[in-house]
């Protein structure tokens, strides 16, 4: 067995995994910093994606078209939470508080909702 931290070759007990507590915390601590960088770098993507959807819906582009979305930088893919559309079909996609939805194959219609507390399972 070797150390998780050094790699150096590791005596004593069967199911030991480091040297001693600086190479166990060395190693959580770096577990930790790639773990809140991963989710550091997913929160801008989200932050992004909502200033995008934000500075459209607030200029009055309701619709837009998905290539100029593309343009500004906005990514698909990451989204806060997905809510189906009442009575109807289809799906509103959010980045926390802006949103958007399916037009057609070329547009997406971008919707706000402040959603009050009692729609947040929090
Ligand atoms: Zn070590």
């Amino acid at each position: 067995m070797h150390c998780l931290a050094c790699g150096a070759p590791l005596a004593g007990r069967v199911d030991k995994r480091f040297c001693d507590d600086a190479c166990r915390s060395g190693f959580h601590n770096q577990k930790h910093r790639e773990q809140d960088a991963f989710v550091y770098k997913i929160n801008k993507i989200l932050k992004k994606n909502r200033k995008i959807l934000s500075i459209c819906y607030n200029r009055g582009l309701q619709s837009i078209f998905i290539h100029k979305l593309l343009e500004e930088g906005f990514l698909f893919g990451y989204c806060t939470h997905i809510e189906s559309i009442e009575g109807k079909r289809g799906y509103i996609n959010f980045c926390y508080d802006y949103g958007y939805k399916t037009v057609n194959k070329n547009q997406v219609e971008i919707v706000y909702k402040y959603s009050k507390e009692k729609s947040l399972p929090l």
